[in-house]
């Protein structure tokens, strides 16, 4: 059986784990792979080599740079088909959905490409006579990188193309369910003549987290996965003096005005509630629909559901399986519990057969469901629906702003007036209008406000590069015989 070990200083690990994870094919439930869960002596080795890597890579030119990253693109894109087929095989999402997700990561690899640009300082001439100020900005030194299960190319590509070009070097701890493509890129930068120790995985579970988040030798911690995780490694990370971004989880609402375009609105709440089967951090689980329309736009996404194929994703299905037993498992549990609390259920996916042992679990659609209902308080990762049916747009509004999460949004409408409204007053990192999964393009910046966020920069974009980088200001006075003489007083400018 394959095993998966380490990446460090440009090889794979060959000493012999303490324990190592089972990893599955969620699409016939079977162990197919096993991989190396790390420790503190990991992580030590891992920056001991990151941290050597970095006294030259912080000194490789910005061309320099900039040419590895266009080799990674051009290597990335060229095995983008290996790559699904990868994350389809620990994933369970259709491979259409997994190539998806690479492109969408090479966005960010595309707009670090740019990176002579994204670095350049200001400069004031003149400050004082004589006197010249600019500003500069230098990489952090090794930087963390924590993701989830749910996108295992595209998250650690929100953070690692942009880091790397800064000048940082990196660890890579990918969900220990799913984290072969982190390794197939850790070849492709070796390839694209990234020095080695610039770009490291270590895998495992909390024991290696830990270790990450205190070490001495670790400047920064980029880290998505769930809101309880979430906080607790911004909390343990700043502790330890070091910067942190945590993105956490979420529960997107989408918010249907009575004159929105009901065939385009379902078309959309399909695609957003059941692709990759729910488990996107920006998938649409709360339909609020403003009434008189809500029984017209049930009817459309029913209609609609009993045409979505789910099934082993290499195999032309619409919806694959969830990452676990136990998660299918969870999700069926909030399906019972809506029902239980009074929710229509009108398509129950539990009812779903498909052969094997796969952990499937079919779309569902709940109605009725009201605010106080758990399938409505909690992010449940999977393909539920939940319709809550409301009379306003203030009542909408309210709705969203009140929940604890404020990841995604989106408003369907055809009144430029109240999508302007919207995008004014809702408490919502991420907006979309009449666009259901309004994930940002590489050059702005992803995330989220309230629970689905700890820290304070977003993922890529200009934050991004904030992110990575310290900024440093140089006052600065060529020697002239003029300057000379003896004041105590404060600088001015003058
Ligand atoms: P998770 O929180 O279980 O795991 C995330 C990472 O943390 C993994 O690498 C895991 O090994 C590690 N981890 C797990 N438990 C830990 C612990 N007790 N201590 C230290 N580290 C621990 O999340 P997941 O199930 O892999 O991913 C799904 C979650 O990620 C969902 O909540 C989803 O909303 C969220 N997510 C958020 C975004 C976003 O942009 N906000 C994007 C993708 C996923």
């Amino acid at each position: 059986m394959n095993h998966i070990t380490h990446w460090i200083n440009g090889a794979l690990d060959t000493s012999k784990p303490e324990r190592s994870g089972d990893i599955y094919n969620p699409a016939t439930g079977k162990v197919t792979k096993t991989v190396a869960f790390g420790n503190a002596a990991t992580v030590d080795s891992a920056v001991a080599a990151a941290t050597n890597a970095f006294s030259e890579w912080r000194h490789s030119s910005l061309t320099k740079r900039s040419q590895v990253l266009f080799a990674f693109r051009e290597l990335v894109l060229q095995n983008k088909e290996k790559i699904a087929a990868l994350i389809t095989d620990e994933h369970g999402k259709v491979l259409s959905d997994a190539a998806g997700e690479v492109t969408r990561g090479l966005e960010v690899v595309e707009f670090a490409c740019g990176i002579p640009h994204l670095l350049k300082g200001g400069y004031s001439e003149e400050v004082s006579t004589g006197v010249d100020v600019y500003s500069i900005r230098q990489a952090l030194g090794p930087v963390a990188i924590i993701s989830p299960f749910n996108f295992p190319a595209m998250v650690p590509m929100w953070f690692f193309p942009v880091a790397i070009a800064c000048g940082n070097t990196v660890i890579v701890k990918p969900s220990e369910k799913d984290p072969s493509a982190s390794m197939f890129m850790a070849q492709l930068w070796k390839e694209a003549g990234l020095p080695d120790g610039v770009f490291n995985v270590v895998h495992g579970d909390k024991e290696v987290v830990d270790a990450l988040l205190v070490h001495k030798g670790i400047k920064s911690i980029s880290f998505v996965g769930s809101t309880p995780i979430a906080r607790y490694v911004y909390e343990t990370g700043t502790k330890s003096g070091k910067r942190v971004q945590a993105l956490g989880g979420a529960k997107n609402h989408m918010v249907v005005l009575p004159d929105a375009d009901l065939e385009l609105a379902a078309d959309a709440a399909i695609n957003a509630g059941f692709g990759s089967a729910g488990e996107r951090c920006m998938a649409i689980s709360a339909i609020v629909a403003v009434e008189p329309i809500a029984s017209a736009l049930v009817a459309r996404i029913k209609s609609r559901m009993a045409n979505i194929k789910t099934g082993d994703g290499t195999q032309g299905s619409d919806m694959g399986p969830l990452v676990s037993a136990v998660h299918r498992d969870k999700v069926a549990s909030y399906i019972e519990a809506g029902a239980k609390a009074g929710a229509t259920l009108v398509v129950d996916g539990r009812d779903l057969k498909v052969d094997g042992d796969g952990f499937f679990l079919g779309p569902t659609l709940l109605d009725n469901v009201t605010p106080e209902m758990s399938v409505y308080t909690d992010e449940i990762f999977g393909p539920v629906l939940s319709i809550l049916r409301v009379n306003t747009y203030d009542e909408a509004l309210s709705l969203v702003n009140s929940h604890e999460y404020g990841n995604g949004t989106a408003i369907f409408t055809n009144d430029g007036g109240a999508a302007r409204r919207f995008q004014n007053e809702v408490e919502v990192g991420m907006v979309g209008i009449n666009v259901p999964i309004p994930v940002p393009m590489a050059y702005y910046s992803f995330g989220g406000w309230k629970n689905s966020l700890f820290g304070d920069s977003h993922a890529h974009g200009t934050e991004g590069v904030h992110f990575f980088t310290r900024g440093k200001v140089i006052t600065s006075r060529w020697l002239d015989p003029s300057h000379g003489g003896i004041n105590l007083g404060f600088p001015q400018n003058d």
